[in-house]
C-alpha cells in the first residue's frame, strides 16, 4: 500500500505545511485571501491581519465614511484619510498637516 504524503501546500506561500488530523493535511482557513488550507505562519502574518483589515473596512463603511487619498501639491506625499466627504477627507490631512486647502486635492478610493 503506497503511503499517503503527510501535510498540505500552504495556498499563499506554496510552502509544504504539517497541519493538523491523520495525515497533518487539514491547514488553516486562509479566508478571505484565498480559498484552501494555509499554514501557520501565513495565518498569522498574512491572514489575521487581513482579517482585521476587513473588519475596519466593514465598520468604516457601516458609519458611512469612504476612503480618499489626499495629495498635497507643495510635497510629494498621498495621505490616506475616511471620510464622509472629500471636503471633509482635505479638511482632516489640513488639520494634520496645517496647510491650505488649496494645495490639495482628493480622490475617493474603492475598497
Ligand atoms: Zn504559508
Amino acid at each position: 500500500m503506497e503511503k499517503t504524503k503527510q501535510g498540505f501546500e500552504c495556498v499563499l506561500c506554496k510552502e509544504w505545511s504539517l497541519g493538523w488530523g491523520e495525515n497533518y493535511q487539514y491547514g488553516n482557513n486562509p479566508q478571505p485571501l484565498a480559498e484552501g488550507q494555509c499554514c501557520k505562519l501565513c495565518d498569522e502574518t498574512k491572514v489575521i491581519p487581513a482579517r482585521i483589515k476587513e473588519y475596519q473596512n466593514q465598520s468604516i463603511k457601516a458609519k458611512g465614511f469612504k476612503k480618499f487619498q489626499v495629495s498635497l501639491t507643495k510635497f510629494p506625499k498621498t495621505y490616506e484619510v475616511y471620510a464622509k466627504t472629500e471636503e471633509e477627507a482635505i479638511e482632516k490631512v489640513r488639520d494634520k498637516c496645517g496647510f491650505s486647502v488649496w494645495d490639495s486635492e482628493a480622490e475617493e478610493i474603492d475598497f
